[in-house]
């Protein structure tokens, strides 16, 4: 038999108690977390939100308390009336743990099937089972502090971006596609047969608009979509804190996002300054190999291309430049370590991967014979290598238009060695803001280029005149925020003219037709006086990720996705109705 709440009214979590509520008398409201029955005396430990409370139950004082709760099980709802007592000995390993409270009385006010998962602080459920039954998944603690952290981060960005002025708005959900290069999500309309919304990818298009309108300081938490291959990172629905402003300097933008982070960072415990330091983008390809380096270890690339002869590198078969990095302690790598590094850099896209050992005894190298002593002490000198370093250069197995492909495989060798050398500092945390970008990157399925950004992206003054002659050399006005190896958000100073935006989306081979018919009404706009402006977006699932400490964002999302896009509880995408897809005139095929 259940009971009622009625009228019974909590006057506490059951992690607020301490030893200075001994002689209270207490009504915890909770679920059995653990039970333990010694005959006389049964013991449930009740969870909440705030944590765990040891409730005691005595067969002699109060027999009836003592009969219900040997029918509690885990995960019951109850509630318990009882007094704080100290404990005779206190449990040093739970906040609660100098009292226990002695019941009275138990309401049990709701049973529960055995959950597939113990919900404890450390469960080694699969993730998909933590997925499927993600209402017991989150009554363990971590989860909670990640939604809570979740949560102060955006009450902490709302209250900055108001104190410097900035006003929230919302923009549609139901619009059509803003291109961000991904896939859209469409939504069919049934009003209008045949046609369809697309979700938003991000409300660019919109926050320039209401530049255009006059708005001057624009934000919004928004949510974002974009159907594209998902990773630990990305979800195909995601929050961004986004902002335009009217009339900025790339200093003014930089100046808000670094006022925010630092504050965000202080909510969760972390003490970061700012100004944050800036790269420009050809320096972290070649540095670091990256448009996102993680700057919490050296391990700097070099390029060695110089150091390989023509005829090594014919019989090599290398085409491009080759990249080479010093890893600090791993001369001891041994032969089959060396081997499986050589497939590590060709899963990651190299031609292969050259060794050089740097030992007090002298050094060796595995391309000894084919570039010469002299070259391989070369490869060592400018990676600046130290006794006891392992050098590893690598050249790229395909070449990257307008890239340093070695570079790129290197980069990521790069973290694949910090990681397993433990040379990244992970009490760091190094923001970066990263410049220069070129406006256009090569799509190889396309064959074209295509926006690096969006065609949005405002370009460098001098170098409008290269829009149509030579556009691998045209930079844009884009900027990247970066930390710890992770993309936060990115953003630029737009184009504001009407006659340059046209000329972009012509460099892009939109047709005059194709062009009038998808931003038609965005180049309208344009023409009505639009004041110079520019903005970013972060990521917020992504800051709250690093925040937490976690390794997925899905761990930061109250209802996250799989990989492959589904949501496991809710069972979604789904099939709809047959008189659904009637209304909305869509017949399904099947593949
Ligand atoms: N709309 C861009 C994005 O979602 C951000 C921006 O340019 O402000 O990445």
């Amino acid at each position: 038999m259940l009971d009622f709440l009625g009228n019974l009214k909590r006057t506490h979590y059951c992690g607020a108690l301490r030893a200075s509520d001994a002689g209270r008398n207490a009504v915890v409201m909770g679920w059995v977390h653990r039970r333990r029955d010694l005959g006389n005396l049964l013991f449930l430990d009740v969870r909440d939100r705030s944590g765990i409370v040891q409730v005691v139950f005595n067969k002699e004082t109060q027999p009836e308390a003592h009969a219900k709760a040997e029918q509690a099980r885990s995960e019951f709802v109850l509630a318990v009336e009882g007094k704080v007592i100290k404990r005779e000995k206190a449990n040093p390993e739970i906040p609660t743990g100098e009292i226990e409270l002695v019941a009275s009385k138990l309401h049990i006010l709701n049973n529960a099937k055995t959950p597939p998962f113990p919900i404890e602080e450390e469960i080694n459920a699969a993730e998909e089972t933590r997925l499927r039954y993600r209402y017991l998944d989150l009554r363990r603690p971590k989860p909670h502090a990640n939604l809570a952290l979740r949560h102060k981060i955006v009450l902490e960005m709302r209250k900055a971006m108001d104190e410097m002025g900035f006003i929230e708005v919302e923009t549609p959900m139901l619009t059509r596609s803003t291109p961000e290069g991904a896939r859209d999500y469409l939504v069919p309309s049934r009003v209008h047969h045949g046609q369809f919304y697309a979700l938003p990818q991000s409300p660019q298009i919109f926050k320039q608009i209401l530049m255009i309108g006059g708005l001057d300081r624009y934000f919004q938490i928004v949510k974002c979509f974009r159907d594209e291959d998902l990773r630990a990172d990305r979800q195909p629905e995601f929050t961004q804190l986004d902002l335009e402003m009217s009339f900025p300097r790339q200093e003014d933008i930089f100046n808000v996002i670094e006022n925010v982070m630092v504050r965000v960072c202080a909510v969760a415990g972390i003490e970061v300054k700012a100004p944050f330091p800036h790269m420009l983008y050809k320096e972290a390809i070649r540095k670091y190999g990256s448009d996102k380096p993680d700057l919490r270890f050296g391990m700097e690339l070099h390029e060695v291309t110089e150091c390989f002869p023509a005829e090594a590198k014919q019989k090599l078969q290398i085409e491009g430049n080759l990249f080479a990095l010093a890893a600090p302690g791993a001369v001891c790598y041994s032969r089959k370590q060396l081997d499986e590094l050589t497939e590590k850099a060709k899963g990651l896209g190299a031609r292969g991967a050259y060794f050089v050992k740097v030992a007090a005894e002298g050094m060796t190298s595995t391309v000894e014979k084919l570039i010469g002593t002299e070259n391989v002490k070369k490869v060592a000198e400018i990676c600046g290598a130290k006794n006891g370093d392992l050098v590893v250069a690598v050249s790229a197995r395909e070449q990257i238009k307008g890239t340093e492909a070695a570079a790129l495989v290197a980069g990521q060798l790069r973290l694949h060695l910090g990681e397993a050398l433990g040379a990244i500092d992970k009490t760091q945390w190094k923001f970066l803001w990263l410049t220069g970008f070129p406006l256009f990157e090569w799509s190889e399925s396309d064959r074209t280029w295509v926006s690096a950004q969006h065609p949005f992206t405002g370009i460098v003054d001098d170098d409008l005149d290269k829009l149509e002659t030579a556009p691998w050399e045209v930079r844009s006005k884009g900027y990247d925020l970066v930390l710890n190896g992770y993309e936060l958000g990115s953003g630029s100073i737009r184009i504001h003219r009407q006659d340059i935006q046209e000329r972009l989306f012509k460099a892009l081979g939109l047709t005059e037709e194709q062009l009038r018919r998808r931003f038609g009404f965005f180049l309208d706009a344009l023409t009505y006086g639009t004041p110079p402006h520019g903005g970013i977006a972060l990521g917020v699932d992504r800051i709250a990720m690093l925040l937490s400490g976690e390794k997925s964002i899905r761990e930061v999302i109250a209802f996250g996705k799989t990989t492959a896009a589904q949501d496991l509880m809710a069972e979604s995408p789904s099939e709809v109705d047959k008189e659904q897809l009637v209304q909305l005139g869509i017949e399904v095929k099947k593949r």
